[in-house]
């Protein structure tokens, strides 16, 4: 997949942020707090959902993800105000998702899947890249 990441250009324009919108990464909690200098807990309310009196486990409350509150805009374009940290998910959009796109009009998806068609040669991994989208 690295290849295919070397020839993706993101364009910036956030539909991904707006329409997927923040996706959970346990991985990622502890850091994303630190970075916004907050506590988990108040990371998980604020910006997921409802934490369950026990502090165990949380309620996905999907207006507080999406679009994603970290989405910033710059004119035209857009930028993330946790790129540093953000979660696993927003790295891997659009090339290692498993469901492709997700329904995203991804113009950066867009444009490298007509470069891999114009070209013509395709390998496994680019093939299977292409049939999910
Ligand atoms: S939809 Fe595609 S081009 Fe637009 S910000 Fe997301 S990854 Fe980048
Ligand atoms: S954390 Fe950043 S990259 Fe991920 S959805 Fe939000 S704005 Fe987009």
């Amino acid at each position: 997949m690295s290849g295919l990441w070397e020839e993706f250009t993101c364009q910036r324009c956030g539909r991904c942020c707006e329409k997927i919108g923040l996706p959970y990464d346990p991985s990622r909690v502890s850091m994303m707090a630190e970075f916004l200098k907050i506590p988990e807990e108040e990371l998980i309310t604020r910006y997921y959902g409802l934490l369950l009196p026990e502090g165990t486990s949380w309620i996905s409350d999907d207006r507080k993800r999406t679009p994603c509150p970290f989405l910033e805009r710059e004119g035209a374009g857009s930028r993330c105000a946790i790129y540093p940290v953000r979660p696993e998910g927003c790295r891997a959009f659009p090339l290692e998702t498993r469901l492709g796109t997700g329904g995203v009009d991804c113009p950066g998806a867009a444009l490298l899947s007509w470069r891999l068609r114009e070209r013509g040669r395709l390998t496994p991994k680019e093939e299977a890249w292409l049939s999910r989208l």
